[in-house]
C-alpha cells in the first residue's frame, strides 16, 4: 500500500529550525519558528500555568472521559475572555479542540457539512496551514489582497475590492489580531469597512485568534472579533491558547460557532460534537483545565495577565528598538513599520535572495518570505540584525 504514496513537501519552518540547529556559528540568531522566547532564548512555563498544574496534580481525582465538547467550564471561561458579554450565551456553541489548528480544521469541516460548495477566502499572505488544510479537505479557496508591499501595512483598498466580490455564503478567514505572517493589522476604521463589505456580500466570517494579548492587550486584541461577532447572524471563531498561555505542546484551543438563536445554536453544538467524535472523540483536557483554573481564580488570573503583559511589552520594546536602530543606521524612516506592527511577527518585505544572504553571511534565520519572529531578538542582537539588514541592502 505505502508504495503508492507521494513525497510530501517539507515544512519550511521546521526545515529552517533544523538548519539553525546544525549551524556551528555561535553568533547565529533564530527568528524562525513562532514560539515566544525570553531574552535568554528560553520559552518559559508561565508562573500561573505551573501553579495551576501543581493544583491539578494534587486535586484531580479522576482521568475519566469528559464530554465530547470538552469541559463546559473551559468553553465558558474562553467565551468570557474573548467575547465578554457581546452576545447572549445561548447563541454560542463551542468545542474544545487540539490547539488552534484543531479549531481551524473543525471549522473547515463544519463548512463542508453546512455549505460544501462555499469558497473559503484567505488573506494573501496567510499562515501556510490555512491553505494547506483547505486544499487537503478538497475545498475551494481564493485569496484576497492584504499586504501592501510598499508601506508594509494593510492594503485596505485592495482588500475591500477583493472582498467586494465574495459570493453569498462564502467563508472569509480573518486574523482577529496580530496577523501572521505580516504583523500588519487593520485599524478600527478599517475593520468597520471590512465588516460592512462582508455584511453587504452575505459572507460568513471565520475568525482565527491565535495571539490574544500579544498585540496591544487582552481587551484591545479582542475588539475586532467582538465587532465582527455583533455584526453577523452566523460565524465561527477558532482560538488558540498556545501562545498567550505558553502551552504550545498541550494542544489547547476552542472552536466557537455563533448561531441566529438558541434553537440554531443547539443544532450547531450537536454538529460540533459530532465532528469531535469523528476526528478524535474527546478533545485533550489537560491544557484546557489549566486555562480554566487560571481564568476562574482571581489571583492566578492576575498573575497570568501580569506575565502576559511583560511578554507583550518585551516584544513592543524590541520592535521600537529595532525600528530606531534601523532609522539611525539607514538615515531613513522606511523601517518604522516594524514599530507599528503587532504580535510576534513582522514581514520585512524583501526578496528570498536577501533572506538567504542574511542567513549565509550573518547567521540570521528568518522564513524565506522575510517573516521575522520579533521574540527571537534581545537587546544585544537587535543592533546586529539592524546592521545586517542595512548591509544586505534591504
Ligand atoms: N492560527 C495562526 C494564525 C497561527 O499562527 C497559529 C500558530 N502558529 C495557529 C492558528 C494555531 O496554533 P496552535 O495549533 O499551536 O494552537
Amino acid at each position: 500500500m505505502f508504495q503508492t504514496l507521494k513525497a510530501q513537501p517539507a515544512d519550511k519552518i521546521l526545515s529552517l529550525m533544523q538548519a539553525y540547529k546544525a549551524d556551528p556559528r555561535d553568533a547565529k540568531i533564530d527568528l524562525g519558528v513562532g514560539v515566544y522566547k525570553d531574552a535568554s532564548g528560553n520559552t518559559p512555563v508561565m508562573r500561573a500555568v505551573k501553579e495551576a498544574e501543581r493544583r491539578l496534580v494534587a486535586d484531580q481525582t479522576t482521568k475519566a472521559y469528559v464530554g465530547l465538547a470538552g469541559d463546559p467550564a473551559f468553553a465558558d471561561a474562553m467565551i468570557d475572555l474573548l467575547l465578554a458579554d457581546t452576545l447572549p450565551r445561548a447563541r454560542i456553541s463551542a468545542i474544545a479542540t487540539p490547539g488552534g489548528t484543531g479549531a481551524i480544521r473543525q471549522a473547515l469541516e463544519m463548512v463542508k457539512l453546512a455549505a460544501p460548495d462555499a469558497t473559503v477566502w484567505i488573506s494573501n499572505p496567510t499562515w501556510p496551514n490555512h491553505p494547506s488544510i483547505i486544499r487537503f479537505l478538497g475545498m475551494k479557496v481564493r485569496e484576497y489582497r492584504y499586504f501592501d508591499e510598499a508601506t508594509r501595512g494593510v492594503d485596505i483598498d485592495g482588500m475591500i475590492a477583493d472582498l467586494g466580490t465574495v459570493a453569498e455564503g462564502d467563508v472569509v478567514l480573518l486574523h482577529g489580531c496580530c496577523h501572521n505572517p505580516t504583523g500588519a493589522n487593520p485599524t478600527a476604521d478599517q475593520w468597520d469597512r471590512i465588516i460592512a463589505t462582508l455584511q453587504d456580500r452575505g459572507a460568513v466570517p471565520l475568525v482565527d485568534v491565535a495571539y490574544q494579548g500579544f498585540g496591544d492587550g487582552l481587551e484591545e486584541d479582542a475588539q475586532a472579533t467582538r465587532k465582527i461577532v455583533g455584526a453577523f447572524p452566523n460565524l465561527m471563531i477558532a482560538a488558540s491558547c498556545s501562545k498567550n498561555f505558553g502551552i504550545y505542546r498541550e494542544r489547547t484551543g476552542i472552536l466557537m460557532g455563533i448561531a441566529r438563536d438558541a434553537a440554531e445554536a443547539q443544532l450547531t453544538q450537536a454538529n460540533l460534537n459530532f465532528l469531535n467524535r469523528q476526528n478524535y472523540s474527546f478533545p485533550p483536557d489537560h491544557g484546557a483545565r489549566v486555562v480554566t483554573t487560571i481564568l476562574t481564580d482571581p489571583a492566578l488570573r492576575a498573575d497570568w495577565e501580569a506575565e502576559l503583559e511583560e511578554t507583550r511589552n518585551t516584544m513592543l520594546d524590541l520592535r521600537r528598538q529595532l525600528a530606531e536602530e534601523l532609522r539611525r543606521l539607514s538615515n531613513d524612516d522606511r523601517f518604522d513599520f516594524i514599530a507599528d506592527h503587532r504580535g510576534m511577527f513582522s514581514r520585512l518585505g524583501t526578496t528570498e535572495d536577501r533572506v538567504e544572504t542574511l542567513r549565509a553571511d550573518h547567521g540570521i534565520y528568518m522564513v524565506s518570505d522575510s517573516r521575522m519572529n520579533i521574540a527571537g531578538l534581545n537587546t544585544q542582537t537587535v543592533p546586529i540584525l539592524a546592521r545586517a539588514i542595512v548591509d544586505a541592502g534591504i
